[in-house]
């Protein structure tokens, strides 16, 4: 068993700064990256909005990069997944071993029920790690449908993120499957390059607010397709085209690239019953763009300061990151709350005579 003063779970930019600052700050931290270290850059080619690369940057090399970055300050990196947690008194306990006979590859995709099986089974064994502090960095996933094509074309034309992506698509006839706010938010980027976006909707009208549906239906480069299934995401090399469904007969569209939006889902589920999440399963923190985080901001006020903005409903556990962050979710915010977290676990650590 290890003992340590800061573990951090998760290995994206913010797991990776974390480590970086914490490390620098001699603490000697050991990073849970799981046996997919890197994060959902990771799935990407180019990242061309990340401060430091003019020309843009590979998004595993930027990850590699960073895991490189934490370890020259002496992070202890283990890739394995922290499989349960036991956060209701100090030290920490995490355990990173798995019931006999169940297949990591599988951890992420447990279902609820087995998943809470699975940690009942681990907690038998003895503990692995004992942390004084510990930050939640284990970001999150775009919702997919989970049809055909989409995990062969991430990254090839079929994109779950249309901030980072709708410049590469200047002059092309793309589609955006999706209903709410975000649908809206991406669809308004992509007019901003493409020559036609087609909106996919599965319902005959929108769930997202009324003013950002009237800025979609208004502009002159976007059309909709109402009561519509998309049943398959097609192509080649990269992509060439959808199957969709609309009133219940199949047909194959031409596309350059298609977009998702139907939501994420925060990688939190390990710490359910133990920090505070809202509704979606989003770790609050003291500085969660939310009406829960502003009540945690609001009760830990000092001076007219939010004490530690990153700590989440438990004293010394942090949070950063896609976990966190239900607006921006991008690499430089989960990257910048990372050293956030990193800071506070280490004033923290000091305060409390660490
Ligand atoms: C295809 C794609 C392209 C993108 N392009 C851009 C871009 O160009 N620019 C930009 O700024 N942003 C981009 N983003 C968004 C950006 O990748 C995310 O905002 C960022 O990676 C979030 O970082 P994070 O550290 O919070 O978490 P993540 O990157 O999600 O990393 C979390 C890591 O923790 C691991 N983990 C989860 N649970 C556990 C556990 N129990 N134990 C151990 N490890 C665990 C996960 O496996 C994962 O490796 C893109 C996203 C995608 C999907």
């Amino acid at each position: 068993m290890k003992k340590t003063k800061v573990a951090i779970i998760g290995s994206g930019p913010a797991g990776f700064t974390a480590a970086t600052y914490a490390g620098r700050a001699m603490l000697e931290p050991v990073v849970l990256a799981g046996i997919k270290s890197g994060g959902q850059l990771m799935w990407t080619t180019d990242v061309e909005n990340f401060p430091g690369f003019p020309e843009g940057v590979n998004g595993a090399q930027l990850m590699f990069q960073m895991r490189q970055q934490a370890e020259r300050f002496g992070a202890h990196i283990q890739d394995v997944y922290a499989t349960a947690v036991d956060l209701s008194q100090r030290p920490f306990k995490i355990w990173t071993g798995y019931p006999v006979g169940a297949d990591p590859q599988r951890f992420d995709r447990l279902t609820t029920e087995e998943l809470v099986n699975f940690m009942d089974e681990v907690k038998t064994q003895p503990h692995d790690i004992e942390a004084e502090s510990v930050i939640i960095a284990t970001g999150a996933a775009a919702q997919l449908l989970g049809i055909p094509g989409e995990e062969e074309f991430l990254g090839r034309g079929f994109s779950t993120c249309a901030v980072c992506d709708a410049a590469f698509y200047r002059d092309k006839s793309v589609y955006v499957i999706g209903g709410g706010d975000s649908a809206m938010e991406d669809t308004l980027a992509l007019t901003k390059f493409a020559k036609e976006v087609t909106v996919i909707h599965r319902r005959g009208e929108f769930r997202a607010s009324k003013i950002m549906q009237e800025r979609v239906l208004n502009h002159p480069k976007v059309k909709v397709m109402w009561n519509t299934m998309v049943e398959e995401i097609m192509g080649d090399q990269k992509v060439t085209g959808i199957k969709i469904n609309q009133d219940g007969k199949s047909q194959e569209l031409s596309a350059d690239g298609v977009f998702i939006a139907i939501g994420h889902v925060p990688a939190t589920r390990i710490f359910q019953g133990q920090v505070e999440q809202d509704g979606h399963g989003y770790v609050v923190t003291r500085q969660s763009a939310s009406a829960l985080g502003v009540t945690a901001a609001q009760a830990a006020t000092e001076d007219a300061l939010v004490r530690f903005p990153t700590m989440t409903s438990v004293e010394g556990v942090f949070a950063a990151g896609d976990n966190v962050d239900v607006r921006y979710k991008q690499a430089i915010t989960a990257a910048g709350q990372g050293c956030s977290a990193a800071l506070d676990a280490e004033r923290w650590l000091e305060a409390q005579g660490e």
